[in-house]
């Protein structure tokens, strides 16, 4: 263990056998390990965004067990807002001074393919200067397959019509057999690579998420984050990784024992110092819980994402993340616990620093 800790004192990159051995390590250790490159990076700044998350259907045609949010699942509801609606969101979002709309939905193969794609270039037009994120990889696949385009059909179409930058979701595990086991038909963890390498090899960036706490073990968290570390030294187009914590209400996945937080801080923590190569480590609170973000800022993260306004796929599986957060309580939260917030815009550009 000596041997590694001088490593990641000396700055040198660690391998997947290290990474693994980490977990041994205890908390407080760790935890200032990972606090130490943090500084080094980003002083005491806590990066946030004020954005709207809008999440425009929910029927779907695949079946991931961890879902809570699909249509077709324990949640009778149905929905999908028309092109207006979508718009109409957008506009209010911007009124309440959101900077970045971040549209993600489920795959609705009754809706269309000009649906999914024409709120953005509607969007664009009538709110130029709002950046969009939107279409996680697994959306392209369910599009390219829905209706025969190839995935560079799919983000050609995206950068036409005004998508800026793309979400992480989907990623989930990337590892083959768990991911079998809880999202089979989903797209495909080498296709999700691809997709976001066609991405970045656009000139575009993106971000990219882990889905943990459910039937996945460690070194299936660290196999996840060494793909990803793979693909960035080719690319160097993710600017956040995003581990999502497990939600565990509504949905078909039997998980029998659940994260601690020990075990939570510990993956925000082996994250910051394995992922030499992404900039930004972020702790989302809709999973985590705001206070174990602002916790995780002592463990390695420089971002808890946004003020949100609205939120509905955390939140249906069991996350206080529907009406997001207000602005002021975001900022005095994160100065009491000993940061410094800074509004960021979504590629990072600092906007405003709240001393
Ligand atoms: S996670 Fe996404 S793709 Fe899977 S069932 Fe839910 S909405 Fe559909």
């Amino acid at each position: 263990m000596e041997q590694i800790i001088k490593k990641i004192q000396n700055s040198k990159r660690i391998s997947k056998e290290e990474a693994l051995k980490l977990y041994d390590l205890n908390l407080l250790e760790l935890g200032s390990l990972a606090d130490s490159i943090r500084k080094q990076k980003y002083g005491k700044k806590s990066f946030f965004n004020i954005n709207r998350h809008i999440n425009p259907t929910n029927i779907c045609k695949d079946t991931c067990k961890f879902c809570a949010y699909s249509a077709t699942r324990k949640n009778p509801n149905p929905y999908a807002l028309t092109t207006q609606e979508i718009v109409d969101i957008a506009k209010d979002a911007v009124k309440k001074g959101a900077k970045e709309l971040h549209i993600v939905s489920a795959h609705n193969p009754e809706v269309g393919l000009n649906w999914y794609i024409d709120s953005f270039a509607q969007i664009k037009k009538e709110l130029p200067n709002v950046h969009i994120k939107a279409l996680t990889a697994a959306e392209i696949h369910f599009l390219s397959t829905q209706y025969n385009l190839s995935y560079d059909e799919v983000l050609d179409k995206m950068i036409e019509n005004g998508v800026d930058s793309m979400p992480g979701g989907g990623a989930e595990i990337f590892d083959e057999e768990i991911r079998d086991r809880i999202c089979k038909g989903k797209v495909s963890s080498k296709d999700w690579l691809l997709i976001h390498q066609k991405w970045h090899e656009r000139g575009r960036q993106s971000n990219a998420t882990m889905l943990f706490g459910h039937i996945e073990n460690r070194a299936h968290r660290i196999d996840h984050m060494n793909r990803l570390r793979e693909l960035q030294d080719k690319t160097n187009g993710f600017n956040a990784f995003i581990p999502l914590v497990y939600q565990r209400e509504n949905n078909y996945l039997k998980v029998e024992k659940f994260l601690t937080a020990n075990e939570i801080l510990k993956t925000y923590a082996i994250a910051r110092i394995f992922l030499d190569n992404i900039p930004h480590i972020k702790a989302y609170w809709a999973t985590s819980t705001i206070n174990l973000a602002l916790i995780a800022q002592e463990f390695g993260c420089d971002d808890l994402d946004g003020t949100i306004q609205k939120e509905s796929i955390q939140s249906a599986a069991g996350a206080n993340s529907a009406n997001g957060m207000e602005l002021e309580e975001f900022i005095s939260l994160i100065k009491n616990s000993g940061f410094i917030p800074v509004e960021r815009d979504s590629l990072y550009n600092e906007l405003k620093v709240y001393n």
